[in-house]
């Protein structure tokens, strides 16, 4: 049990509760926010300071065996960034993928307390769960990549739906996931089958069998919905960095039909042509893409910004990985996982210079610039495919500062600019609100984590105090404090404490009887046997089972807002 502590002259900002800047006290107990704390509780004074919840990643890379692959293949970036160990942290390296324990502690250094792992092969959630052990601080999760898997691509053919979903409720289990992921769904038996092949469109074929992409996405969102998943399928789009991929996006969007849908990276989905070909130059339809999430409230994205400088791709879509490999020239990595799901890894410098890099960033900006509901187009890099987490407070600033935006803009290619639409919105300015809300309000609601992301009474007390400067870059890359579970990890920016986040994930009900449709597959065709493929509960020390609508209307519990 943590000590009470009692934070005061702070300006709180909880868009969840309307609070923007106000000041008053903000306490906690018990490692939860309370409503009051004895007279003689620690007291520490945020006198010009921003006090916020702890932010939220709904997307980033951080664990499991592609990040780990991406470790590998570039150990230079361990020798250039040591991050050096204190009386109470541990070493490790950084670079665009850092080690276990740098991911945690740099994310808490930046005001974060919790992280989504956005796509693990099933076989790879041991992995991953062993390296969220070891990833201090944060909580953390992981959404399971479902959108090529082989098994349910035969249930589905064959019709039985009672059954796929069934077996998505089994898998989410089995592998302690938090949400299903889509990635380029269809597109691995194509790469599987053909030399360099991959899906193109929604309604084709996808090979060997009698499926379309449309109807594995329309599958797995309402097997999600039905379940009562507290975070919504998570989708990475078909086309994914392609010219004219925008009309791709626009059509998987309205295939929920009303339904809740998470479009992940959207940036990355949202490129026109000068003349409607797919060989040409990519141009912005961030206003198109922006006008549809705008108007369609069951949908939710993040913005997958791309940053300049190094980054690191690592995806699922292995066919995408084939194509960056071109451009680069350097090391890559293609790999195959069973009958689960593909995965690619390439190093890679977004460059300012160049046309398409610069594309791309000016469409980031203009997603977030051209948003109406900053609680459903939520903040990303994608980290580390568009850049670094550690670039986040740049990205803050980028939305917070128009004039620092517009010297920005005078320094990346013109021609890019012209094709896109960033000019047209160079006044909006991000207030601290709204920024509160993209970075922790938001994704937490998004997510389902009741907890998360604000500050009212009975929230886990993740607070993070900022010193208020003019600079939002500065700001938000240094806070004063942070507060995990009611805990001073970060006090006058040095790290005090030592903390051990904890894992979220779901368990939704399933019949048992499933498994007498599952367990043939796997003595047919897994390298593992059926009885050692579910993870143990031993596996998260820390577990926190986020129930289904189903299993929450069951308790009694009063549904999130
Ligand atoms: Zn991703």
């Amino acid at each position: 049990m943590t000590s009470a502590l009692r934070i005061v002259n702070g300006r709180i900002y909880d868009p969840a509760h309307g609070v923007d800047g106000a000041v008053r006290d903000l306490c906690i107990s018990g490692g939860r926010i309370v409503a009051d704390v004895p007279p003689d509780a620690r007291r520490i004074d945020a006198r010009g300071m921003v006090v916020m919840p702890g932010g939220v990643d709904i997307h980033c890379h951080i664990a499991g065996p592609k990040v780990n692959l991406a470790r590998k293949v570039q150990p230079e970036d361990h020798r250039h960034d040591v991050h050096l160990r204190t009386r109470v942290t541990r070493s490790g390296t950084g670079g665009t993928v850092p080690s276990t324990f740098t991911t945690g502690y740099r994310y808490a250094a930046l005001g974060y307390t919790a992280a989504m792992e956005a796509a693990v092969t099933p076989l790879g959630a041991r992995h991953t769960l062993e390296e969220f052990h070891d990833t201090p601080v944060i909580d953390k999760g992981f959404y399971v990549l479902m959108g090529n898997n082989v098994l349910m691509y035969r249930l589905l053919q064959e019709g039985r739906h009672e059954e796929f979903r069934q077996t998505l409720a089994w898998w989410m289990s089995a592998t302690k996931a938090y949400a299903p992921k889509l990635v380029n769904p269809g597109g691995d038996e194509f790469w599987k089958g053909q030399r360099n092949s991959n899906v193109t469109g929604l309604d084709q074929q996808i090979a060997g069998f009698d499926l379309t992409p449309r109807k594995v996405i329309a599958a797995f969102i309402e097997a999600g919905n039905e379940l009562g998943l507290p975070h919504p399928v998570h989708i990475h789009c078909n086309n994914l960095g392609h010219t004219g991929n925008y009309q791709t996006t626009l059509d998987t969007m309205r295939i929920a039909e009303g339904r809740r849908a998470h479009i992940t990276h959207i940036q990355f989905h949202s490129y026109g042509s000068v003349a409607g070909k797919s060989g040409d130059n990519p141009t912005s339809k961030a206003h198109e893409i922006s006008e549809y999430v705008n108007t369609h409230p069951n949908i939710s994205a993040d913005v997958g910004a791309v940053m300049f400088g190094r980054s690191t791709s690592m995806t699922a879509d292995a066919p995408l990985a084939y194509m960056l490999r071109r451009f680069g020239g350097g090391k890559w990595v293609n790999a195959d996982t069973e009958h689960e799901s593909g995965c690619g890894i390439v190093p890679f410098t977004y460059q300012d210079r160049n046309y398409t890099n610069a594309l791309q960033w000016a469409i980031g900006l203009e997603l977030f610039l051209l948003s109406d509901d900053p609680w459903r187009m939520v903040f990303s890099t994608d980290h580390p495919n568009g850049g670094s987490f550690m670039s986040y407070p740049r990205l803050i600033r980028l939305l917070m500062d128009s004039e620092f935006r517009k010297e920005q803009m005078a320094k990346v290619n013109q021609q890019a600019l012209e094709h896109s639409g960033l000019r047209d919105c160079a006044s909006r300015e991000y207030s601290l609100s709204e920024i509160a809300i993209i970075t922790r309000a938001g994704p937490a609601r998004l997510l389902g984590l009741t907890g998360k992301g604000h500050l009212g009474v009975g929230a886990d007390a993740d607070v993070t105090i900022y010193e208020e400067d003019a600079d939002k870059e500065k700001m938000f890359s240094t806070p004063r404090c942070v507060i995990k579970d009611g805990e001073p990890v970060i006090e006058d920016h040095e790290f005090r404490a030592e903390h051990e986040g904890r894992v979220f994930h779901v368990a939704p009900d399933y019949d048992p009887g499933i498994e007498q449709v599952i367990e043939p597959f796997f003595e047919d065709y897994y390298t593992i046997r059926f009885a050692n493929y579910p993870v143990a509960d031993r596996y998260i020390p820390h577990p926190q089972t986020v129930p289904t609508a189903p299993q929450a209307a069951e308790a009694g519990a009063v549904p999130a807002t």
